[in-house]
């Protein structure tokens, strides 16, 4: 496999591969030196044009830790400012001799644009409203680690469905891997057309509660949104916003998700994302675990893993 661009790259099988390769990268960070020296002599390239706190230190935590170079691109302080094209800035960076390019844009499609501009391997790190793979790959394997398999499982997929990335590659990954799933939204916050999505659609998240394994809040994708679709954020915490009661409505082993960054209050209140049960935390600590096998088997597979990276 050359790229990650959507999650069809790796199928079931890839995506099941990723997950028990990621068991190895749990180990590997929980050594003393958190470091193999799997990807040395290969960088690393961010090619961030939309903001992220999680991803970006993530992929880099996960390139050092493989001990590869990294080279850093932040679009405030480029070229990019002076109007410099995508196509070139790709083109300049590709002949600084990078491996690997992580890319995040607004523009659905600009990761699948890029890869057809270099020889190095693209990896998604989130393209508009279409698709976040790694992040899907990390709720697989946090939601594996509580649940133990997905057949038979129900998630729960509460909120901003229409301008969320995140929605797109969970339900995508969770069916494909056996779980069923439930969008619950207002009918605003539901993409216009459902056909081929393989879910149910539900508008009572209280209904929902008690029948699930998993629940699934996504953030209020503000900056996505052109026009006025909830008649105001109380309101729509009153539905579908997760408290403390509506918690309690949940089976006692369910466990609660979010990509993050959280909107406390709004989809989620201070209370609820402070539970046990809320697993946002491993999220964020899988992510490098998973970031680590995506990097590895695009660009180190075959590299032995039992040495350490120390020097
Ligand atoms: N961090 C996730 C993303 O980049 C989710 C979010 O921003 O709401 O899509």
């Amino acid at each position: 496999m050359k790229h990650l661009l959507t999650l069809d790259d790796l199928g079931a099988d890839g995506v099941r591969e990723i997950l028990d390769l990621t068991d190895t990268f749990v180990e590997v960070s929980e050594r003393q030196i958190p470091r193999v020296p799997a990807l040395r002599g290969k960088t690393v390239a961010w090619l961030f044009y939309e903001d992220s706190t999680r991803t970006r230190l993530s992929f880099e935590t996960a390139a050092k830790r493989l001990s590869a170079d990294t080279l850093n691109f932040s679009v405030s302080s480029s070229s990019v400012k002076k109007g410099e094209s995508l196509r070139d800035t790709v083109e300049t960076v590709s002949a600084m001799g990078v491996d690997a390019m992580v890319v995040r844009h607004s523009s659905a499609g600009a990761p699948h644009r890029i890869a057809g501009w270099t020889d190095a391997s693209v990896i998604n790190a989130g393209d508009g409203r279409h698709a976040h793979p790694t992040q899907a790959l990390l709720d697989c394997f946090t939601l594996r680690s509580n649940l133990q398999s997905f057949e038979g499982r129900h998630i729960a997929i509460v909120g901003d469905i229409k301008h969320s990335r995140v929605a797109r590659s969970d339900v995508r990954a969770f069916t494909m891997l056996g779980a069923e799933v439930t969008l619950v939204a207002p009918q605003t916050l539901l993409p216009p057309c459902l056909d081929g999505w393989p879910v149910k659609v539900s508008h009572d998240l209280d209904s929902v509660l008690p029948t699930v394994d998993a629940l699934y809040l996504l953030r209020m994708q503000k900056e996505r949104m052109t026009e006025a679709l909830i008649p105001s954020l109380r309101e729509y915490s009153a539905g579908y916003g997760l408290d403390l009661a509506r918690a309690a409505q949940l089976p006692q082993h369910a466990v609660v998700l979010h990509p993050g960054p959280m909107n406390r209050g709004v989809e989620i209140t201070g209370e609820v994302a402070d539970l046990p049960r809320t697993v946002v935390l491993d999220q964020v600590r899988n992510g490098i675990a998973v970031r680590m096998a995506v990097l590895y088997l695009l660009l180190g597979s075959g590299v032995d893993l039992t040495t350490t990276g120390a020097q």
